[in-house]
């Protein structure tokens, strides 16, 4: 589980995330949805620790990890230009997080193989990402996150450049993904249908700060006020 306890983020004399507070439970599925600069990539960049906080504390399984170094915190992240490394393979991107790690070479073998598997791209092992669509890029992106098993993996709108129909597509094979490792999630989208269609629960923001937290059909049935009426209601 992941707990932020009055966790807040500055620029300058600006919130970026004002004081929150908030506890994500062992294999849910969270969307953080709102609108562009409510602070959804705060959120994850605090809890990953790209960026630190200016006050508050973060717990992972009951261990404070406030100020841990990114990597020893075993979050796994996939961002929305993918951010693969050009020059290298399908295979050697995704085998990346485990060099760096110091895993051994059969290991990382195994282990890549199977995470390539998971997101459909058996046979892509050598193929380098200009030689891979906008999806296929993607499919690298989330493989590459699930190869060190994380305890939670954060994704930032990672479908945001894709077209409507490989974005539906990918949206049921993460859920798919989600229900067969059973990782807890932390998903950004400003898409509320997206958000609806995918989530445990969602986490509305506007401003630096949670508006309303709730499965789902508490969000779509009982808005706590007009923005979250609005904000979830737009698609209709
Ligand atoms: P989007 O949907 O556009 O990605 P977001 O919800 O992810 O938006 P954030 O990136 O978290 O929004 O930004 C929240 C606020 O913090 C914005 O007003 C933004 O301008 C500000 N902000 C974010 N990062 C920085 C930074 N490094 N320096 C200064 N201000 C920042
Ligand atoms: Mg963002």
């Amino acid at each position: 589980m992941i707990e932020l306890q009055e966790v807040s983020k500055q620029f300058g004399a600006t919130f970026a995330l004002r004081p929150t507070t908030l506890a994500v439970k062992k294999g849910e599925f969270l969307t953080l949805l709102g609108p562009s600069g409510s602070g959804k990539s705060t959120l994850l960049n605090l809890i990953s620790g790209g960026y630190s906080s200016s006050s508050g504390r973060i717990l992972l399984n009951g261990s404070d990890i406030t100020d841990a170094p990114p990597r020893k915190r075993g979050i796994g992240m996939v961002f929305q230009n993918y951010a693969l490394m050009p020059h290298m393979t399908a295979f050697d991107n995704v085998a990346y997080p485990l060099r760096v790690r110091g895993y051994s070479k059969d290991d990382i073998k195994a282990k890549v193989t199977d995470a390539l598997k998971r997101v459909g791209l058996s046979g892509f092992e050598n193929r380098k990402p200009k030689q891979l669509s906008g999806g296929q890029q993607q499919r690298v992106g989330i493989a590459r996150c699930i190869v060190y098993s994380p305890s939670i993996i954060m994704m930032d709108e990672p479908l945001g450049a894709l077209d409507k129909n490989l974005r539906e597509q990918m949206q049921d094979e993460i859920k798919t993904l989600h229900r067969e490792i059973g990782t807890t999630f932390i998903y950004v989208t400003h898409d509320q249908e997206e958000a609806l269609n995918m989530s445990d629960r969602i986490c509305l923001m506007n401003n630096g700060a949670i508006v309303q937290l709730g499965t789902p059909d508490e969000l779509y049935f009982r808005p706590i006020n007009r923005f979250a009426a609005q904000f979830i209601g737009e698609s209709n």
